[in-house]
Formats: C-alpha cells, structure tokens, sequence
C-alpha cells in the first residue's frame, strides 16, 4: 500500500529507499495528522496560490532519511530529545495561563544536552537541501554519535515555547530582505515549531535573529555527559498559523526585563 519513496539520504547524501522520519520524535507527542509546509510552498500561498502542503496521517515528517541514518538518529539522540520535551510538557502542564511574550525558567537535571541538540539538528536536516546540511557539516556531526564537533560561525541555532494549539510547523528555508540603515540584508532561516518548543536555525547568524534564546552552547557537551542546568525560553504566538512562514511572530507587548 505505501509507495516507495527513493532519492538522496539528507544526512549521509545516499542514494536509495528512504524512510519516514519523524519530526519530532514520534514518542514526543508526534502520532496526529500534521501539515508540513517548506519556505516556498508557504510563500507562494500567501501570494494567494495554494501551498503545497504534505498532509501526513504517519505524524509529521518527510521522506529524507535512509533507514541507517534514521535508525541511528532514533537510537543514539531520539530519546533524550522526547525526555527533555515531556519535562517541559509537564512543567507547562502546572501554569495556568502563558501569554505572548512570557517567560518561563526551566531547571534540568542529568540532562544529556548533546543528545538533544543534536536531535533537533537531525529534524532540521530533513527540511535543508544536503548541499546546506554538507556545508554546515551537520552530516559528519550526527553521523557520528561521540562528535561535538561543529562550526559555529555558520550558524545560530535558537529555542522558543509554542502554543499547543499551533500544531507541528516546518518551515524551510526562507530568505527575508530587511533593511539595514541604507543597505538591504539579506537573512536565511528555517523554523521548526514543535509543541512544547520552537526552533530557529539561523544562516546567516551575522544578520542575528533575537527571537527566542541561542542554545550554541548546548554543542560543548559531551555526548554521555549530563548536566543540571536553567533555561529560561520564551512562549511565542505566530501572526498566522494558516501560512506559517519563520519569524512571524505576533509583536511583543512593552519589553519587559
Ligand atoms: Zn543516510
């Protein structure tokens, strides 16, 4: 009944049959229909065209990993991701009311943050083209499980709280044009929105983005080594969930502290 799905693996860059990857994990909360959208479907539907959209009854995710890299992926970093995101399902789960803006402070304990990171970078793989996950050397990254070892300078990677009600977004990536004192600036990013968090992957991080807090120093752990630390992460609603496109967030009330 399901259709072979066949092309390149978007982390180890292998031709042959590819396998459904879940984003997120399909253990975090990841078993609902989703709509999956990338930056140019998103795009041309809000010029009034209809997005293309890859309505998936699997949960979402795409066909863009080979089974090795998948099962691997799923074995050395899914589990610690789905633990990290059900702490915060809790936590969230005890306040009452969360608005656009607030802050929440998290405290972790024993936590595997390389695993994590790691994890969310594996999601984002699946919505960049291999020539991007090749040159930010996310493919030697993960398909190595001990390695920490990543260039810093190519990007930023930031965190945020999303609504429950959002649903799963993917966002690819999408070029904004904004405007720098007389020059336009160009800024590349991809946005994951996956309940409880958000994720930012900035590429062009000297163009910086302030939404939500950078998380590069997640990369310095160890992969067995677990830490107690705080994360304080804002709960960020979009302009429109209908098409989402990155970024769009709703303006922040008065910046508080
Ligand atoms: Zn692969």
């Amino acid at each position: 009944m399901t259709k072979n799905h066949y092309g390149k693996c978007h982390i180890c860059g292998k031709e042959g049959k590819l396998t459904f990857e879940h984003i997120p994990p399909r253990k975090a909360f990841n078993w609902h229909g989703a709509k999956v959208y990338n930056g140019f479907g998103a795009l041309s539907r809000s010029q009034g065209e209809a997005a293309k959209y890859f309505n998936s009854q699997q949960g979402m995710g795409k066909y863009t990993l080979c089974q090795s890299c998948n099962n691997n992926t799923g074995t050395w970093y899914a589990q610690a991701y789905c633990d990290f995101a059900m702490d915060v399902i809790r936590s969230l789960h005890a306040i009452k009311s969360l608005e656009h803006g607030s802050v929440v402070n998290f405290k972790f304990h024993d936590c595997p943050k390389l695993q994590i990171v790691k994890q969310v970078l594996a999601m984002f793989c699946s919505l960049l083209p291999i020539s991007i996950v090749q040159r930010l050397g996310f493919d030697k990254l993960l398909l190595e499980r001990d390695s920490n070892t990543i260039n810093k300078e190519l990007f930023d990677l930031r965190m945020y709280l999303t609504p429950f009600q959002n649903g799963q977004i993917m966002c690819g990536p999408t070029a904004f044009k904004y405007k720098n004192g007389d020059s336009f600036e160009t800024l590349w990013v991809a946005d994951i929105g996956v309940y409880p968090f958000g994720f930012i992957l900035n590429l062009t991080p000297k163009e910086p983005v302030d939404w939500g807090i950078s998380i590069m120093d997640m990369f310095d752990a160890g992969y067995d080594e677990k830490y107690n630390f705080e994360l304080s992460l804002m709960y960020l609603e979009r302009t429109n969930n209908a098409f989402p496109l990155p970024l769009m967030f709703k303006e922040l009330p008065d910046q508080q502290q």
